[in-house]
Formats: structure tokens, C-alpha cells, sequence
């Protein structure tokens, strides 16, 4: 699997639809790579070396159970290069990318491992909590910040061009060499980091197939706004 396989897109999550309808078990490759969300937004998932990890605000992170699945960007990541960097932070990845692969146009897979000295990660409040709109579940989420920890951020480069399908820029999920921490990330920095990337020149969109999706409006004056303020 080169291609990047997405479960529905950034524009119709933020747009509101959370029904889970991809089958987490089908996520059963060694390699799969990738970030998404569980059923109602109850928590961020990040894909890692196979496994599928939740963090739901209030809970250690943990491995998902079976479930549906309303949002999912998942690859098998072999990294074309891995680069060792310094002082790399969200500001300044795409110069770090830009160095080894002209990026504006393509999307990638990138993986960044450090010791990170300053890190903010958010988490969703568990859905059967907040009655979910888009706008509470941005209100409601918890974030920390975390100095020198060690981890990996997993995630995707996405061009401009593609910015309703999936985040513009890159779309970061963290998750800790112990497993203690997950989540989507805000900000990070390290001052060395092994910088790791595969360009994916296919992605994959599958749409939710219900008639509720089917009918659905979404307000794609407002739609660009709403990816900005709830996934920057
Ligand atoms: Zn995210």
C-alpha cells in the first residue's frame, strides 16, 4: 500500500458528519502509518507500527477496540529518507522538508522522532459526554503541554491544493515512546530530531456511504475557516 487509503475528508468532519462507518480491524498491517478520529470524535487516533492508539481527554491512551470509523488517513510508511535535524519546530518543517524534496504540490508521510522540549497536544472530551456539534467539541477540548519528552509525531504533508480533503500543511498526531501521551498536535519543538519521509503520490478517498451523508450540506463558505480554527 504506497497510496494514502482516506476514510471520508477533512470537510465533511468538520462539516459535522462523525458516524463511524470504516472498520478499525481492517487496520491490521505491521507498517500501517497515520492519523485519524474514533466514532463521535471521542478521541484522536494515531497509527503507529500497526497499532491503532485512542486519547480521549481524562484517560491514558489506549489501543482501540473494534470500531467504526468516521475519519482515517492511513499508509504503510518506508521512509524514502531519514535525516537527522536541529532546531525543528512547526513553523519551520516545511524548510526542513524543503531541503530534500520540493513539497508544495505532493503530499508525504513524515514521521519526526525527538526529544521534544516543548510539545501541546489537544484531545476531544469522550463523546457519550458532550452533546457534539462542531463548534463545542472545539470549545470543550483538553490541552497540554509537555517539555523534553520523548516520542514520534506521525502524520502527513497535504498541499493547499487538496486543503478540504485533508488538513492543508501538515496534520501531526503525537504519541510517547511509553504510551503515556497522544493526541493532535498544536506546537512542538526539538533541537535534534530524526526527520523521516515518503512521498505518496496517490491517495484514496472512500466517501460515507449513508444517505445522511448523501444529503448532507455543507457551507464551503465557512468550511476553510472551521479546518483553520479547530485543526491549526
Ligand atoms: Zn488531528
Amino acid at each position: 500500500m504506497s497510496k494514502i487509503v482516506q476514510f471520508s475528508t477533512i470537510g465533511a468532519l468538520m462539516a459535522g458528519y462523525f458516524r463511524g462507518e470504516y472498520d478499525a480491524s481492517a487496520l491490521k498491517h505491521p507498517d500501517a502509518f497515520g492519523l485519524g478520529c474514533s466514532q463521535g470524535i471521542n478521541g484522536e487516533l494515531t497509527i503507529f507500527q500497526g497499532k491503532v492508539w485512542e486519547a480521549t481527554a481524562g484517560e491514558a491512551p489506549h489501543l482501540l477496540r473494534q470500531e467504526m470509523l468516521p475519519f482515517l488517513q492511513v499508509t504503510e510508511f518506508v521512509p524514502e529518507r531519514t535525516a537527522s535535524v536541529v532546531n525543528i519546530d512547526q513553523h519551520n518543517a516545511e524548510q526542513h522538508l524543503n531541503q530534500f524534496i520540493p513539497l508544495q504540490n505532493i503530499f508525504l508521510a513524515v514521521c519526526i522522532e525527538a526529544t521534544f522540549d516543548h510539545l501541546v497536544i489537544r484531545r476531544p472530551q469522550p463523546a457519550s459526554d458532550i452533546p457534539r456539534d462542531i463548534n463545542d467539541f472545539a470549545r470543550t477540548q483538553q490541552e497540554d503541554t509537555l517539555n523534553n519528552i520523548n516520542g514520534y509525531l506521525i502524520g502527513f504533508w497535504t498541499p493547499v491544493l487538496f486543503g478540504r480533503i485533508s488538513v492543508p500543511g501538515f496534520h501531526f498526531h503525537f504519541i510517547d515512546e511509553k504510551r503515556n501521551n497522544s493526541g493532535h498536535v498544536l506546537e512542538f519543538s526539538a533541537k535534534k530530531a530524526i526527520l523521516k519521509y515518503q512521498e505518496k503520490q496517490t491517495i484514496e478517498v472512500t466517501n460515507p456511504g449513508s444517505a445522511e451523508y448523501k444529503n448532507m450540506t455543507i457551507d464551503l463558505s465557512s468550511l476553510d475557516k472551521s479546518i483553520e480554527h479547530v485543526e491549526k
